[in-house]
């Protein structure tokens, strides 16, 4: 037996047709292996065979408690805390770790098998970060969890916001989180980005900020980020999530941020499904979307990536964890309608998503690990429009999930009786 899997006839995202050899976790060739043998065989001849989705931006110790203690009325961000503030005084362990649980079920059948999410650190009996290092530690040998640690109200606003977020850095968090805009002032919220960029250099870590998540022009706490960024050598491991105020700002303004934050290689992560639905709420008409802008930062060589953010909880009451879902509606609100643009959005919840959170051996290369996902779509463009099934999830050398095609079966005169929605040239017939 030559491999343990072989994955055959894939089209790779970038065109590229071979089979794909898996000896235990790794890949271990990527060529033509139509003499060699494996314990186990995928026919993806005709599908698209991508590295696995990433998530870099989510709540999972909020997920799926949809309507507990009660439904966000007026569907803004503020009342989505007051509620999350509720709900996590009443919520156990146990409850947070079942839904945690369920909610990486649906991640792994959708072939998305690396999630940083955001963990609130305010109260000071943290059960959220104990859930959700008991998650990560059940989930490790198929799902890679990155754990955020996220003064949700405020490091300076909250009682002991600077303490407790140090007790679950101490606990195992992997990231440094906050939330400037949210603090009681600017001056605050400037004062919170520094002691943030100063732990995270004390500690080793990155950083990630929910950033300026507000339609106000003059919440520009990105910029102190992306000057404590330089100021303290953070180069390349510090995230700003969100940037919706960018939105709003005055465009001169936006072409003396833009070259500070590729200076300083800080990276985007915008969340259109979420900034689509919470921006704008104060407005009247015209209304603002709320988008941070994600073609002038790719356009000045800023790393921007897609991020899911919410699935059932206090802040949306929608969300299925499908990363083509969070490409399909950036596509869309970005306008990033160009053939090269539509590519990217599909690279931007794969490849860049993995470089932003530094995930580990990524890819399809030989060396790296043998995860990947097959979809029923014939490049990344198609696989955006329409969000196909995951007909196998391979992780770390095994495959965890399989899933039929969707194709409908049709009755009608005249007409074929099966009905696929593909419409690749060179695909059309499969
Ligand atoms: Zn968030």
């Amino acid at each position: 037996m030559n491999f343990d899997l072989i994955v055959r006839g894939g089209t790779l995202p970038d065109g590229t047709v071979t089979d794909i050899g898996i000896r235990g976790d790794r890949i271990a060739a990527l060529d033509d292996l139509s003499q060699a043998d494996a314990a186990e065989t995928v026919d993806a001849s005709g599908d698209l065979v991508s590295p696995p989705f990433v998530d870099p931006h989510f709540h999972m110790d909020a997920t799926l408690s949809y309507g507990l203690p009660r439904l966000n009325e007026s569907g803004t961000l503020l009342e989505g805390i007051a509620l999350w503030g509720e709900l996590r005084e009443i919520a156990t362990v146990d409850e947070m770790v079942d839904r945690a649980l369920r909610y990486c079920d649906w991640a792994v059948s959708l072939g998305l098998l690396t999630i940083r999410t955001h963990v609130d650190t305010t109260p000071d009996h943290l059960r959220g970060v104990e859930a959700m290092l008991e998650v990560k530690r059940r989930v490790s040998p198929y799902l890679d969890v990155q754990l955020v640690a996220f003064p949700q109200d405020g490091l300076f606003r909250a009682p002991n916001g600077e303490a407790n977020l140090v007790r679950a850095l101490d606990m195992g968090c992997d990231v440094v989180g906050g939330i400037p805009h949210f603090e009681r002032t600017m001056e605050d919220g400037r004062a919170s980005v520094v002691r943030l960029c100063e732990i995270a250099a004390e500690r080793g870590l990155p950083v990630d900020l929910h950033c300026d998540e507000t339609d106000d022009p003059m919440s520009r706490h990105i910029e102190t980020l992306a000057a404590e960024t330089i100021r303290r050598g953070l180069q390349g491991r510090v995230v700003g999530s969100h940037l919706t105020s960018m939105h709003s700002m005055d465009n001169y303004y936006v072409s003396k941020l833009l070259p500070l934050m590729a200076e300083a290689q800080v990276a985007a992560i915008p969340n259109p499904i979420i900034n689509i639905t919470l921006q704008g709420r104060h407005d009247t008409y015209p209304k603002r979307r709320g988008l941070t802008r994600v073609r002038e930062m790719r356009a000045e060589g800023i790393a921007v990536g897609w991020g899911q953010d919410c699935v059932r909880d206090p802040w949306y009451s929608l969300g299925t964890g499908d990363m083509l879902d969070v490409a399909f509606m950036g596509l869309h609100v970005a306008q990033m309608t160009a053939p090269g643009e539509m590519v990217a959005c599909f690279e931007m919840v794969t490849d860049t998503n993995a470089a932003i959170v530094g995930a580990q051996d990524y890819g399809l290369r030989v060396g790296a690990m043998a995860s990947l996902v097959v979809l029923d779509a014939g490049d990344p463009v198609e696989a955006v429009r329409l969000r196909p099934a995951r007909l196998a999830v391979v992780s770390k050398g095994r495959i965890v999930s399989r899933q039929p095609r969707g194709d409908a079966t049709l009755d009608l005169p005249g007409r074929p009786d099966r009905v696929r929605c593909r419409h690749t040239p060179g695909h059309l017939t499969k």
